[in-house]
């Protein structure tokens, strides 16, 4: 058995909260205290059980499809995306829509209606059923075909193989994702590329950290929910990297005593979506069990930033000015 003053703590930077998430739940915050409860926001405003009970508490209700919203009440589009056909439903229900689309995302949705007025057919990698690719397919539905793995390739069907572009989800494995295109490349050479990386700067850069750090743990911790596919990428990416095991969690509650039987350095980190108090559980419950050196391995620095939806702008720029009349 390891001393215990040989345990450690290597904590992955960056980690946590993206530009995207914190602009969607800052969102929903303001429009509580701008309009008040309830404030209906169409599915997770992001993949994080944390967030969604907390905002529950303060008067957001989550709803699957904007049918669930009363009609004219105010509804919130979460960080993933929507297609137009919601946008449509919920003008047709005179619904008040609040955009927190992650612009990462939009621009994603913007390069699928760009390429299917070229009549281009999109290979879209992502996973089926997950909102984002929903959203991003809902642009140019008769155009996209979603490809879920590289598994996937050598069953697809095109109109034009010489017509063929690849986009993607946000949130992907990225060395998966690059060996989905070498595998699209192999039977569509002309299979032209987006115009830069639709995975976003926050995945990369969360996958690059715990690739540095793997290969130094026994165990890699993520925090995140199970359904956000970004902490998901992170547990397999930890294990291809050269941690003997990774666990997902929610909560610092959910970690298990018997992962730590001859593990001397533990790795942490957390998804794109995960408020960092739940790091800090985890920190606290690690330092309880005698791994009390916590050494941040950082490989980038994040300063991005995005504006609020401009509903939330342009309401509180009202508010601002009713009160200095
Ligand atoms: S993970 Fe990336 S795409 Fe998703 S909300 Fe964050 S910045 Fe935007």
């Amino acid at each position: 058995m390891p001393s215990s003053h040989s345990k450690r703590v290597l904590l992955a930077a960056p980690r946590g909260y993206c530009a995207g998430v914190d602009r969607a739940v800052i969102a929903v915050e303001k429009a509580l205290e701008l309009h008040g409860a309830p404030i209906y926001v169409r599915k997770e405003i992001v993949h994080n059980k944390y967030v969604v009970e907390t905002l529950t508490e303060r008067g957001a209700i989550f709803v699957s499809e904007t049918e669930e919203v009363p009609e004219g009440a105010r509804v919130v589009f979460s960080a993933h995306g929507v297609s137009p056909a919601v946008r449509e439903a919920a003008n047709a229900r005179s619904l008040i829509s609040i955009d927190a689309t992650c612009p990462l995302v939009t621009k994603v949705h913007k390069e699928a209606v760009r390429f299917a007025r070229e009549d281009q057919t999109i290979l879209l990698i992502g996973h089926a059923g997950h909102e984002e690719v929903e959203g991003t397919a809902g642009e140019a539905p008769k155009n996209t075909i979603i490809v879920n793995s590289p598994e996937d390739v050598a069953g697809l069907e095109v109109a034009d193989p010489d017509n063929v572009v690849w986009l993607s989800q946000t949130t992907l494995s990225v060395d998966e994702t690059m060996e989905t295109v070498g595998r699209l490349r192999e039977r569509f050479p002309n299979l032209q590329d987006p115009p830069s990386d639709d995975i976003c700067y926050a995945t990369q850069n969360r996958q690059v950290a715990v690739k540095k750090i793997a290969p130094d743990v026994e165990l890699m911790i993520v925090v995140g929910s199970a359904n956000s596919s970004n902490s998901v990428r992170l547990v397999e990416v930890a294990l291809q990297s050269g941690a003997d095991a990774s666990y997902r969690i929610d909560r610092a509650r959910e970690i298990d005593d018997k992962w730590f039987d001859g593990v001397t350095s533990v790795g942490v980190t957390s998804g794109a979506s995960v408020p960092e108090i739940l790091v800090r559980d985890v920190l606290d419950y690690l330092a309880a069990r005698g791994y009390d050196t916590v050494e941040e391995v950082r490989t980038a620095t994040e300063d991005l930033m995005f504006s609020l939806p401009h509903e939330i702008r342009a309401d509180l720029k009202a508010r601002e000015a009713a009160a200095s009349a």
